[in-house]
């Protein structure tokens, strides 16, 4: 499979086309932002850890039942994906809370969550990606009531997938955003599953093992990427 037109370039991924209209290319690269592309950065190898991660559980969650764009591992940096229409609605799930949860709801970070809680914000960076609710988005024609209950289900199903998969590792999986596409009728996940996704705590010392050691200046950025996939790959069972 040959790459093509580049069709999209986002922050973290470039997006190619490929001489089967059905599928696409993806490229991970080192680059990362934060604060909406307020902060820039590269980190090193980030694309290659990135790609080997999100395959590894993409592969992890079809094989569970759970439908996701996922083809093929091509090369170090480069996804074969199934081509599909990006609903423009990031889905966070969270089981700890954090991040922007934290700030907003005044709730101290760390808290442990009785039950999962799911947002759903509109993707679009001049907006900042702000949340919306499912009248919201109606009103935004992003998705269908149907769609919006598929999501949540579906966010759900993989949050108690990856949650156990990564306990395992002894990693706790505080909170994660997904993204879905529609194909053929269907709704596949889609776009990627990694330390820029995803807040990973070290679940014997609670130290972090994501995007944040980037976002709020903790150094050792690549040793914490690279440790995620490291204890997730040794304990690999498919
Ligand atoms: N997240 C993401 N992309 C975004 C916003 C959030 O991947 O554009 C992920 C983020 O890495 C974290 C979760 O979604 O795992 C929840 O992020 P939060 O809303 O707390 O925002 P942040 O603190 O990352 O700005």
């Amino acid at each position: 499979m040959t790459r093509k037109e580049l069709l999209y370039e986002g922050k973290a991924k470039r997006v190619y086309g490929t001489d089967d209209p059905t599928r696409c290319i993806i490229e991970f690269k080192d680059d990362a932002t934060a604060f909406n592309g307020v902060k820039k950065g590269t980190i090193a190898d980030k694309g290659v850890m990135n790609n080997e991660m999100s395959s590894y559980l993409f592969a992890m969650l079809a094989a569970a039942g759970v439908a996701n764009h996922f083809i093929q591992r091509l090369s170090d940096r480069e996804m074969l994906v199934r081509r599909v229409h990006i609903i423009p609605l990031e889905v966070i799930v969270r089981n700890i809370v954090a991040g922007s949860m934290s700030k907003r709801l005044g709730i101290a970070e760390g808290a442990r969550l009785a039950t999962p809680v799911i947002e759903l914000s509109y993707k679009n960076d001049e907006l900042g990606d702000p949340l919306v609710n499912e009248d919201h988005i109606r009103a935004l024609g992003a998705a269908t009531d149907a769609e919006v209950a598929d999501l949540r289900r579906l966010a759900l199903e993989v949050n108690a997938l990856l949650k156990e998969r990564f306990a395992a590792a002894g990693i706790t999986l505080v909170d994660f955003k997904l993204e879905f596409g529609r194909a053929d009728g269907a709704i596949l996940l889609a776009d990627e599953i990694s330390p820029d996704t995803c807040r990973f705590w070290d679940s014997a010392t609670g130290k972090k093992l994501d995007k944040d050691r980037f976002r709020r200046d903790l150094g050792g950025v690549e040793e914490g990427y690279h440790e995620v996939l490291r204890r997730l790959l040794a304990g690999r069972t498919q």
